[in-house]
């Protein structure tokens, strides 16, 4: 079994990462398997060194600590070139193109195809999208040149070898689309998927990285110890009643 942490470093972590760092170390750590790091930070317009930094160091605190150790460090920003070479083995076995819609005409969730048939050329401004049978044309590559998140996690999952890919439910609807285009990449094999529970706000939003009564820095400030904060979060998503202390190493025992 490899699975993978894989936050973004658009701000700090909080109860909502805690949560999912107990899921993918405690269900490795059951299973004996081993966890990669990875710094999904494809989005380089809110993705901050300063974040992936304090998150490195939020991390080691709390005591989870990667199999692979934080040296090198895969991060997105490193991989144009693997994916430049992805985007070109999908250009050879499926329909690739330019699509210049905002995404104010996108309404629904679906991308209808409307560029599909227009053959406009690639340039700046305009995204990439690859066809997908009955899942709406993936983007690739937005406007501003950003490669989307569906295309990077799923060259880098390929990349890492991962087997299991342990994330929040509310990345379950993209699962179809990321295995869709996997097979497009010329992969046989599939991960298991394994969506978990989601901390909500007590109006039933997501955590947001700047609630900061749930920011790990703020607890840990608050005089909160990294065991403590685990238990947190663990009671949080309901892996258990009432808060307790629990160390990283302890937490394959809530499994
Ligand atoms: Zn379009």
């Amino acid at each position: 079994m490899r699975t993978r942490y894989a936050p973004s470093p658009t701000g700090h972590l909080h109860l909502g990462h805690v949560a999912n760092a107990i899921y993918v170390w405690g269900l490795a750590r059951r299973a004996g398997g081993r966890v990669w790091l990875r710094m999904e930070n494809h989005d380089r317009i809110r993705c901050r060194p300063e974040y992936e930094a304090r998150i490195l160091e939020d991390l080691a605190w709390l005591g989870f600590e990667p199999d692979g150790g934080v040296h090198p460090l895969l991060r997105q920003s490193d991989r144009e070139d693997r994916y430049r070479e992805a985007l070109g083995q999908l250009r050879r076995t499926s329909h690739v193109y330019a699509c210049d819609c905002s995404r104010k005409r996108i309404s629904s969730d679906q991308y209808d195809g409307f560029c599909r048939s227009r053959g406009l050329a690639e340039s700046p401004g305009r995204g990439i999208r690859v066809e997908m049978n009955g899942a709406g044309d993936l983007l690739l590559r937005d406007r501003d040149g950003h490669w989307t998140y569906h295309f990077a996690v799923t060259v880098d999952d390929i990349d890492q070898r991962i087997t299991h890919v342990i994330r929040g439910e509310d990345l379950e609807a993209t699962t179809s689309r990321q295995v869709e285009l996997r097979r497009m990449l010329g992969i046989e094999t599939v991960p298991i998927y394994i969506h978990h529970r989601l901390i909500l706000k007590p109006n039933g939003e997501k955590l947001s990285k700047s609630a900061a009564d749930t920011g790990v820095r703020d607890l840990r400030e608050g005089g909160l110890s990294a065991d403590e904060v685990i238990g947190r979060a663990a009671a949080a998503v309901g892996l258990i009643e009432r808060p307790r202390s629990i160390s990283a190493r302890a937490v394959s025992d809530l499994f």
